[in-house]
């Protein structure tokens, strides 16, 4: 499990899955930061942060050194302890489903875009080179449409959590689905880098019906807004977009009250999750 399940409560390991969630995290460097940076201007009531009852109970019985395995913190949930669990999912929870890493030599999804002559990997999900070659992302799009990916373990791990009541939020960074397709409800997530399930233009931003842009790109038509002619696309957060507004409406109300916070799949090099991360050391 340790490859692609729990990282650990405070990952900080390279190497792994660097897949297509993980990878477009490292664009909302600058927005982010800069976004998060006006809430706190104008937020004037100082928050004390104290440690989550079950830390608490924890180190007054002198038990805190013992919370160094998965089966601690295993204990924690069976016993409990813990009633508000958020998880931080990254790319690494849906390799074990077969969806590619970006950068892994042959199977990559990088590789596998050489067709397309992008300059870079991170083009991909690039705004600006989106608008002048869709069609490696159009690529991406296909192969999450058509190849039927399943959810594993780790996704229906989280379901279960949701249905013991024990999942406040999940905040997953990948594109793929697959939570949902767990059975995980849509008001238990934020899925922050967006979604395929709705469509809309990349330059005036009206909607579009996902179900015309998926049939156009799986037919290799490049879908055009009918208000401007620009290009849509999935509702898929790209470098220089901002997140999408559900992340910034719960994620501090969700991380005061939250009593464990599980990351898995991520090495934590993501901004978003970083962004977080920080946060809750402030
Ligand atoms: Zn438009």
């Amino acid at each position: 499990m340790s490859s692609t399940g729990i990282s650990s409560l405070s990952a900080k390991r390279k190497g792994e899955g660097v897949g297509m969630g993980a990878d477009l995290g490292k664009s909302q460097s600058s927005s982010q930061g800069t976004s998060i940076g006006k809430e706190d201007k104008g937020n004037s009531r100082k928050t004390t942060l104290v440690p989550p009852k079950c830390l608490q109970d924890a180190k007054a019985s002198n038990a805190r050194g013992k919370l160094t395995k998965l089966q601690d913190v295993a204990a924690l949930i069976r016993n409990r302890h813990c009633r508000n669990i958020v998880v931080m999912a990254g790319a690494g929870i849906s390799t074990a489903s077969g969806i590619p890493d970006f950068r892994t030599p042959g199977t990559g999804l990088y590789d596998n875009l050489e067709e397309y002559n992008v300059p870079y990997p991170e083009a991909i999900f690039d705004e600006s080179y989106f608008v002048h070659n869709p069609l490696p992302f159009f690529s991406l799009a296909k192969k999450l449409y058509t190849e039927n990916y399943k959810p594993n373990y780790i996704h229906y791990f989280l379901r279960m959590l949701h249905e013991k009541g024990l999942l406040l939020r999940l905040y997953t960074q990948n594109i793929d689905g697959l939570e949902r397709m767990a059975g995980i409800p849509s008001i238990k997530m934020v899925e922050a880098h967006g979604t395929f399930l709705t469509a809309s233009c990349s330059s005036c931003r009206s909607p579009y019906p996902a179900s015309k842009a998926k049939a156009e790109i799986l037919s290799d038509k490049i879908p055009k807004c009918k208000r401007c002619t620009g290009i849509v696309k999935p509702d898929i957060v790209f470098f220089g977009e901002d997140l999408p507004k559900r992340f910034h409406s719960l994620y501090r109300k969700d991380f005061y009250k939250s009593d464990l916070l599980i990351v898995m799949g991520t090495s934590l090099e993501v901004n978003v999750l970083v962004t977080i991360m920080f946060i809750l050391t402030l």
